[in-house]
């Protein structure tokens, strides 16, 4: 397992559609290894593989044990992830993004998906994701398409060096946690 460095937002990669994981081999299953290890080095709730400069469909999450939220410690990796269903119900919560350090923004989101895509054994799986996870989810599956939560960001603004985590802790009503 290796700690990959992260790319930041004025690198042309991350604004490159990923493509399709057609075998789940081996390298895949040490990517996710990877992913999970830089996500959590940086704090990160979320990271998807192009932010490491691997330009696969391939995201990780990690929401924290300690956080008041019905997805504390939920862990899973998913192999082309696809939004299937998106409630029209849409809330804004803010965010930050690994790959954009310094700053924050509210972003519209649905707050109930239901996603599929592949585990890390290559297995079709379905799950339904409420609130700070499906939140979590829409933002790493638009890393996947090219799209930062600036794009869609209604209000951004800078944040100190260390200020990122007081201001998603205020609004998101959780621990300190950075971005994804
Ligand atoms: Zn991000």
């Amino acid at each position: 397992m290796a700690i990959r460095p992260i790319l930041y937002s004025e690198n042309p990669l991350l604004r490159r559609k990923s493509r399709k994981v057609q075998r789940v081999t081996e390298e895949v299953e040490e990517l996710i290894q990877d992913m999970f290890e830089t996500m959590r080095a940086a704090n990160g709730v979320g990271l998807a593989a192009v932010q490491i400069g691997v330009p696969l469909r391939v995201i990780v999450v990690g929401i924290p044990e300690d956080v008041e939220d019905p997805a504390a410690g939920t862990t899973l990796s998913l192999i082309n992830p696809e939004i299937v269903r998106a409630s029209p119900e849409v809330e804004e919560g803010v965010e930050g993004c690994l790959s954009v350090p310094g700053w924050a923004g509210n972003v519209p989101r649905h707050v109930e998906i239901t996603v599929r895509g592949l585990d890390r054994k290559g297995k079709p799986v379905r799950m339904k994701a409420r609130g700070y996870l499906a939140r979590v989810l829409q933002h790493e599956i638009d890393h996947t398409e090219g799209i930062l939560f600036l794009d869609r960001a209604t209000e951004v603004w800078p944040v100190e060096e260390g200020e990122e985590e007081k201001v998603e802790a205020a609004a998101v009503g959780m621990g300190p946690r950075r971005g994804a």
